[in-house]
């Protein structure tokens, strides 16, 4: 599919790719996508005033009729999986199979949210009261502002919006700058399904596109009670305490430090392929991507040498090249960073193999890397930072206690893995002695989630959680109801007040 067709599928007109000032190139080629009107700020109180009025049509629809329209819109997704999945490669650059599986991403948490509007359960509670009954509810909460990164540039609304309208609740989505005709294009999907449905009221799902000033707008205002925000530790620590100041709330999605822990009694052949889709898979450009190796010195060199072969051997190139696995980086920020990153390491004594650019000549205006392995010095006990780039830092261990301290020693705490068919040693890295992540997976690494689960993680990652399990009560607010039908008005804790 090239782009006019891409742009054809998906209903982009010229009036949405052209004239404004937001310049969005293809990472792929460096080629013009197109340049994008950006939100102001009179147009985005605007859209946050209309998604008030949103919700309040829509919290008093029936929550399987809620459902019913993401029921709609995941058979929309359906149809439109290739060209969606098409754009996310040509607008974020990971290859092809990875943006199908972000729609795929997409699709399986609608299922999930058709399903989760008839279980929106609450709670009966024993009262210390005669003739008393006590219930938890849970209500919608209001506008969701829905702030997300450039890496998954359509699944993570969808994890968030899925779950918020079912709820309840109107959504109003600020996209990465990196990424806005992706979320044009999503949201166009949206109004279809909504237009298809019938009855959602109009500015249920709203977009404003720009920098994160236009971002602020949204973690500033108390109209908005939830933010969910997905992106860099940075950004988090910012939004946090602004939306904290106002006393609303958050869900924190925020930077990773990954690691895999590779013990003597690993199958190596699992580890090998866990390590390398976990390592290089999306250019390293995922937040659970792996960024710290921790390998028993038993195995070490029948493992390490294995991985730098295959890094030698890796297709790179043209993200919707069905061959290629290894995609270029978002752009010469990231390639930066990278660098830097590994002048550091080198510097500390770390062994870089790969890391340079590649396809120079072929792409000038793109960022190609050679994935780098860092084979790191006993002199130096850890990495704290998370690099966004390929890079996976190999530390030799002798016993897995201090492994596991050295793997939970950062700030961060998204996702880990264990590769070992020894059970002792699994039960113990899913132990309260074991990882501090929200995420501890056994002979699996630590990239890939499945939407069943709740996603997220600790520490400077942020706290929140999205996705499956119970993540949807936190687009809810919890009330607490207790009814009288007795005819007499005991209070709580025996207290007498009067005669
Ligand atoms: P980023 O922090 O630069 O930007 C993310 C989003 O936040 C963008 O939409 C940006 O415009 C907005 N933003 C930035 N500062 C803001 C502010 N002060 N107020 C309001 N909005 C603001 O991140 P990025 O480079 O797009 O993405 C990469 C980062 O995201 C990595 O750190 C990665 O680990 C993280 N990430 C985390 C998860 C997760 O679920 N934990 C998922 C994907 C990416």
């Amino acid at each position: 599919m090239n782009k006019e067709e891409i742009f054809k599928s998906l209903d982009l007109t010229d009036a949405e790719l052209k004239g404004g000032s937001l310049y969005v190139n293809s990472p792929g080629d460096g080629s013009l996508i197109g340049h994008i009107h950006m939100t102001d700020v009179e147009d985005a109180d605007h859209k946050i005033h209309d998604s008030v009025r949103a919700f309040k049509e829509w919290r008093t629809v029936p929550a399987p009729k809620r459902g019913e329209l993401i029921r709609i819109f995941g058979n929309i997704l359906r149809e439109k999986k290739e060209a969606l999945g098409a754009l996310v490669t040509l607008e974020c650059g990971k290859i092809y199979q990875e943006g199908l599986g972000e729609v795929q991403e997409m699709i399986d948490i609608c299922d999930f949210a058709v399903g989760l509007s008839r279980q929106l359960y609450g709670l009966t509670i024993a009262s210390e009261r005669p003739g008393h009954k006590m219930r938890e509810y849970w209500q919608p909460l209001g506008p969701v502002g829905i702030i997300s990164a450039f890496n998954f540039p359509v699944a993570v609304w969808a994890w968030n919006a899925a779950l918020a309208v079912v709820c309840g609740n109107s959504v109003i989505w600020k996209p990465s700058e990196k990424t806005p005709v992706t979320a044009i294009a999503v949201q166009k999907l949206f109004e279809r399904a909504c237009a298809e449905f019938g009855e959602a009221p109009a500015g249920l799902s709203q977009l404003i596109i720009g920098e994160r000033n236009i971002g602020e707008e949204l973690v500033n205002d108390h109209r908005v009670p939830l933010i969910s925000a997905t992106g860099s530790c940075r950004m988090g620590r910012d939004v946090g305490q602004k939306v904290a100041a106002r006393f609303g709330k958050t869900i924190l999605e925020l930077g990773g430090n990954n690691a895999i822990i590779v013990t003597p009694n690993a199958d190596l052949d699992l580890a090998f392929q866990g390590i390398l889709f976990g390592a290089v898979g999306t250019c390293g450009q995922r937040c659970t991507s792996t960024r710290r190796l921790f390998v028993h010195e038993d195995v070490y060199d029948q493992l390490v040498p294995r991985l730098k072969e295959a890094y030698g051997g890796l297709s790179i190139g043209d993200p919707l090249d069905e061959k290629t696995l290894v995609g270029p980086l978002i752009d010469e920020d990231s390639f930066n960073n990278m660098q830097k990153a590994l002048e550091k390491a080198a510097d500390q004594g770390g062994e870089v193999f790969g890391g340079g650019r590649a396809l120079q000549e072929m792409y000038p205006d793109a960022y190609y890397v050679h994935p780098a392995i860092v084979e790191m010095p006993a002199s130096v006990d850890n990495v704290r930072e998370e690099t966004f780039a390929p890079i996976l830092y190999i530390f030799k261990y002798s016993d897995l206690e201090t492994a596991i301290e050295r793997q939970n020693d950062v700030p961060q705490g998204l996702s880990s893995s264990i590769f070992t068919t020894d059970v002792c040693e699994a039960e113990l890295f899913t132990s309260e002695a074991g990882s501090d992540c929200g995420i501890a997976n056994v002979n699996i690494g630590t990239s890939g989630a499945e939407i069943g689960g709740a996603f997220g993680g600790e520490k400077e990652t942020g706290g929140g959680r999205e996705s499956g399990s119970d993540a949807w009560k936190g687009y809810m607010r919890r009330m607490t109801s207790t009814l009288n039908y007795s005819k007499e008005l005991p209070l709580a804790q025996g207290i007498k007040f009067g005669s």
